[in-house]
């Protein structure tokens, strides 16, 4: 049964809603079809934030929706979704979609074990409420009458601050493991408490995730790790035993971490990244997993080197090993690994502070990221901090002073091995 929330009992009012999000409810409403605001943006604007997208769900089909709007393409095959264009941005318009059941033939597909695979059997505002993850995410704000529509009991838990499931937990976190993802990523970022029923089942079921796509993990990690609150999204994941599954390898270096050092090159590295994130700088995948592998990454290396292989393909070989173990769990595009490994691989060359490698250095255009670890290394305590400053005041001083900071540093130079000219 659904609860009108009046716009006298709440506070969202139609000038906090997106005008081009207006726009779509305002053209599907006058063609007929139902259209509310959903998700995220609904439950935001009620706890006063401000929310990152405007999402909006409606009764008319996705062939519908691109019959109202000359701008729209429709995308995705296990959810076809309308994205309604506004030049380069655009707004998703999704369908209400029904809950379905094990061989159901009409598009919706489960796996034996009760996970969804497709979700395409479009249902009623009811039914599209049920199908959602939390009682918070399911709540509808309807602009024409200014009314929050509830079907699962969500302003409640608004008010509690706490994250529900609805219906069974077990049952919903086995037809979608990524939903304890998603619990956590809430948590941190709303500051809400878990109901006791939605977070008891997710202690036994972790394992779930072993069989969640690589590349939709990827995608989870990077809303977990930039968004802005990532130190704490690590402690929940750790707390509630979920990151064996994202980064297994990063476990294991923590498992056998006696000292902690690895942890706090880990909580320094993701407070960082939180500061930058809530500062509005941009932060790179390529750096988090840098991090996340640095330990196991060095004692790959360690091991080639005791094969007798020299420095560099030793540490080329570290870094095969460590990326080709992880994205088993997390599929890791090859434009983020490859500015790890480059990464991982400069780290030598801050050593060499001779002129004529120093000025290359400072050059090289992954310079400033393999500064930042190199840096990040120095405030966890594995090197000197005057390692990182010498290379702070290098970059930025002037070419006098650069010549006098490099000089005492000159190498002694290699003496040439003869060789014969071929004639
Ligand atoms: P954010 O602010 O991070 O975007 P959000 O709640 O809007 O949070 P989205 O991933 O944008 O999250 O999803 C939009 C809505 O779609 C959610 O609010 C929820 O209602 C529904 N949803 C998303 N993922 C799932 C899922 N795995 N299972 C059920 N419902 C989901
Ligand atoms: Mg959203």
């Amino acid at each position: 049964m659904v609860v009108r929330h009046s716009p006298n009992t709440h506070h969202i009012t139609e000038q906090d809603i997106y005008i081009k999000a207006k726009k779509i409810l305002n053209s599907l409403n006058k063609a007929n079809y139902e259209a509310y605001l959903v998700g995220g943006a609904v439950r935001d604007l009620l706890l006063d934030k401000s929310p990152k997208d405007f999402d909006i769900a409606t009764s008319a089909h996705p062939e519908e929706v691109n019959r109202v709007f000359s701008s729209c393409r429709l995308i995705g095959r296990r959810f076809r979704l309308a994205h309604v264009h506004f030049g380069r941005e655009y707004l998703e318009v999704a369908t209400f979609r029904a809950p379905h059941h094990k061989n159901d033939h009409s598009g919706g597909k489960t796996t034996e074990d009760g996970r969804i695979t497709h979700d395409n059997v479009y249902g009623t505002l009811e039914e599209d409420a049920l199908r959602r993850d939390f009682t918070v995410n399911a709540l509808f704000y309807d602009l024409q009458t200014g009314d929050v529509l509830d079907h699962v009991n969500g302003m409640d838990d608004i008010h509690k601050r706490q994250l529900r499931l609805i219906g069974d937990p077990e049952t919903r976190y086995r037809e979608d493991p990524v939903r304890m993802l998603r619990a956590i990523r809430f948590v941190a970022k709303l500051g809400f408490t878990i109901h006791p029923d939605t977070e008891r089942p997710i202690y036994a079921l972790g394992h779930l995730l072993k069989d969640i796509a690589p590349a939709r993990l990827f995608d989870e990690t990077l809303k977990l790790f930039h968004g802005g609150q990532a130190l704490k999204t690590f402690h929940l994941l750790r707390q509630y035993d979920l990151f064996q599954y994202l980064f297994p390898l990063t476990e294991h270096s923590l498992l056998l971490d006696e000292d902690d050092t690895f942890l706090d090159f880990i909580e320094t590295a993701l407070s960082n990244t939180d500061k930058r994130i809530n500062s509005g700088k941009s932060t790179t995948p390529a750096f988090l997993f840098a991090v996340m592998l640095w330990d196991k990454l060095n004692a790959h290396f360690e091991y080639h080197r005791e094969e007798g292989q020299p420095a560099y393909q030793a540490m080329h070989k570290a870094t095969n090993d460590v990326f080709s173990e992880q994205v088993r769990s997390i599929a890791v595009p090859r434009r983020f690994s490859n500015v790890s490994r480059d990464i991982w691989m400069l780290q030598a060359r801050f050593t060499h502070k001779d002129c004529r490698s120093a000025l290359a250095f400072i050059e090289h255009r992954r310079f400033r990221a393999a500064y930042d670890f190199y840096c990040l290394r120095a405030s966890a305590g594995q090197l000197p901090a005057e390692e990182c400053d010498w290379w702070t005041r290098f970059q930025f001083a002037s070419p006098e002073d650069q010549e006098a900071m490099c000089e005492p540093f000159k190498r002694p130079k290699k003496r040439r091995r003869h060789r014969k000219r071929k004639k």
